[in-house]
């Protein structure tokens, strides 16, 4: 993503040097504005005082043009020439031809007007306004900087020198994607052969997990340019942009085939058609003209488009259909060896105390992505360097750990004795509960220590990547969650918000397991979970309700029986809460200490 901020550096130089000229041409146009209103007002005699000079016979001559809107007079006592708008001239001459009898020393020269001087004279008036135009003309074209040349937020690469080796873990969809560079590097030896290869790949995936590494390390084993642009910036700025950078994207992937051409994000503009009203028609149009560009090009120009995104649920379904997207490959997050893979990775080029156990590290940091391992070993660096360590230790990398899981420690947060209670019974709570709980994850450290938004937190070592979890794992973790407000309850007749999120984590579970995971005993193995809310009539009034009963069946439970752990066990809770009111935090070995005696 490197090279997305040197664009972006780009575009802000140009985006200064527009501002400058914006600046300028204003300055110009409000002095032009002064110049004339002062030349004017110089010049201006009222209508009033030109009827009252002419009785007084002060005028030698008045000069009009048919069809104009002033009048130019000459004063016998002054070699100026002065002007005077009038709106209707036909009454006015009228007054005119009156004195003229009267009085015929003063002249009057009607003239027809000349159109040259018309025009030179429109224009002038004008002037003010066409720079105005012009003004905005060229914030409309800042909005397209480099289009002609270049797309606007659309990154080239030559040779991204990025390998499939630098991508760790994925090995099986490294090997699912190593026919494109195959293809890419010897297109005739598969059309020969009469086979089709893909035109676009869909990569679905959490954000950082690596798919724009992928994506680049096939362009780099293929050593053919790498195109890319991301989804929210087409749609972003001005109406109908969207659908021109697509055209143009695409006109410039065919210029310089083979090549790879990544749209990350692609969910911003191919998400479901809807409405056609404002910013969704130009998302749809937007997503029209890629439908168009990917059925333009032939199988054989040997463009691949690889797009990436993290809500495949959303996305048009005419995007996936064959000759399209028709491909898809899910990168997932790490497991166990991914992560100590990538952990290996990383720190390759750094220096590492004896006692780091990379195994270890990535025991400890499930659901971690790639991105996120590479940034806590930059913390890690940062923090041995602070805590002015030769090298990067254990106690570095774990408290990297902790910064990335929970938040930084806000030690100079002052806290209520009142609230650090609360904290140290609701975390309490989470960490007793938990214990008794067959299927959560034992814990690793409790604390009150407030990091991040949380007053405090529990830590649970995780220590195996699940595929599946069970319905009693579910239903346990919402036990486990709601412990820390049983705790409140139980310990100090009062609740407090602090469990909003548990609440929130929980009604989430349980509504799934309704919705989702079909483990509702009334409602059975049915999948409610839907795209738009007006599907779920087709279930009928009763069993959406039905879906509200359950999942508080469920959340009830759960905290029925957080209550009873806890009241069975209430001297444990005690003990816990008092140890973390003492000493902020305890560690594994001594928590588990307090349920052997
Ligand atoms: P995505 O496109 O999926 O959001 P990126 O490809 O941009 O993620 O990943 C961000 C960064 O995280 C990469 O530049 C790389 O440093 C690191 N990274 C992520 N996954 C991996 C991996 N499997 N191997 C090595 N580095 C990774
Ligand atoms: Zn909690």
């Amino acid at each position: 993503m490197a090279s997305k901020n040197k664009n972006d550096n780009k575009k802000s130089n140009k985006l200064y040097l527009i501002i400058i000229v914006a600046l300028l041409l204003i300055a110009g146009i409000i002095l032009i504005f002064m110049y004339q209103g002062q030349k004017a007002k110089e010049k201006e005699v009222t209508y009033d005082q030109l009827y009252q000079d002419i009785i007084d016979k002060k005028v030698e001559k008045i000069e009009m043009t048919i069809g104009g809107s002033s009048v130019k007079i000459k004063y016998k006592d002054s070699d100026d020439e002065k002007t005077t708008n009038i709106n209707s001239l036909q009454p006015f001459m009228e007054f005119v031809n009156a004195q003229l009898e009267e009085n015929p020393d003063f002249e009057v020269d009607l003239k027809t007007p000349n159109k040259l001087m018309t025009i030179f004279e429109n224009v002038f008036n004008f002037l003010p306004t066409i720079l105005l135009v012009i003004l905005i003309f060229m914030i409309f074209k800042m909005q397209g900087i480099g289009e002609k040349s270049k797309v606007y937020g659309e990154n080239e690469e030559n040779n991204t020198g990025v390998k499939f080796k630098d991508v760790a873990g994925l090995d099986e969809e490294k090997n699912e994607l190593i026919e494109i560079v195959d293809f890419l590097k010897n297109p005739k030896k598969f059309q020969s052969m009469g086979a089709k290869i893909p035109k676009g790949i869909l990569l679905y995936g959490k954000p950082g997990t690596g798919k724009t590494l992928i994506a680049k390390a096939i362009a780099g084993e293929a050593n053919v340019p790498f195109i890319s642009m991301s989804g929210s910036e087409f749609i972003e700025m001005f109406a109908g942009l969207g659908a021109s950078r697509v055209r143009k994207l695409f006109e410039k992937a065919k210029k310089i085939a083979p090549c790879i051409v990544f749209i990350d994000e692609i969910d911003a503009i191919g998400s479901r058609r809807t409405s056609n009203s404002g910013a969704e028609s130009e998302n749809n149009q937007t997503l029209n003209q890629l439908l168009v560009e990917m059925d333009g090009f032939e199988s054989n120009e040997t463009i691949i488009v690889l797009a990436a995104t993290n809500r495949p649920e959303m996305l048009d379904k005419a995007l996936l259909r064959p000759g399209r997207f028709d491909r898809q490959v899910t990168i997932p997050a790490p497991d166990l060896l991914g992560r100590e893979d990538i952990l290996k990775l990383y720190t390759k080029d750094k220096k590492l105390a004896n006692d780091v156990d990379l195994k270890e590290i990535a025991g400890d940091t499930a659901g971690f992505t790639g991105a996120e391992l590479s940034n806590l070993l930059n913390e890690a660096a940062i923090l041995a360097t602070r805590n002015k360590h030769k090298v990067i230790e254990k106690s570095d990398i774990e408290a990297a750990v902790k910064k990335i899981t929970v938040g930084l420690e806000k030690h100079n947060r002052v806290i209520s004795e009142k609230d650090k209670k609360l904290t140290a019974y609701h975390e309490a709570g989470h960490a007793v509960v938990s214990k008794f709980l067959e299927t959560q994850d034992n814990v690793k450290e409790v604390s009150i220590i407030p990091r991040g938004l949380a007053g405090g937190y529990t830590m649970y070592k995780t220590n195996e990547d699940k595929y599946y979890i069970s319905k009693t794992e579910l239903e346990e973790k919402m036990i486990a969650l709601l412990g820390g407000r049983a705790a409140e309850k139980i310990a100090l007749n009062d609740i407090s918000t602090g469990a909003s999120n548990d609440i929130e984590v929980a009604t989430g579970i349980a509504r799934d397991m309704i919705t989702v995971y079909g483990m509702s005993n009334s409602l059975g193995p049915i999948s409610l979970k839907v795209d738009e809310p007006y599907e779920l009539q087709i279930f009928g009034e009763n069993i959406t309700d039905e879906v509200g009963v359950q999942v508080k069946q469920l959340v009830d439970d759960a905290y029925i029986k957080a209550q009873k752990l806890l009241l069975d066990h209430i001297d444990i809770l005690h003990v816990v809460a008092q140890t973390l009111l003492e000493k902020e935090t305890i560690s594994e070995e001594e928590f588990n200490s307090f349920f052997t005696e």
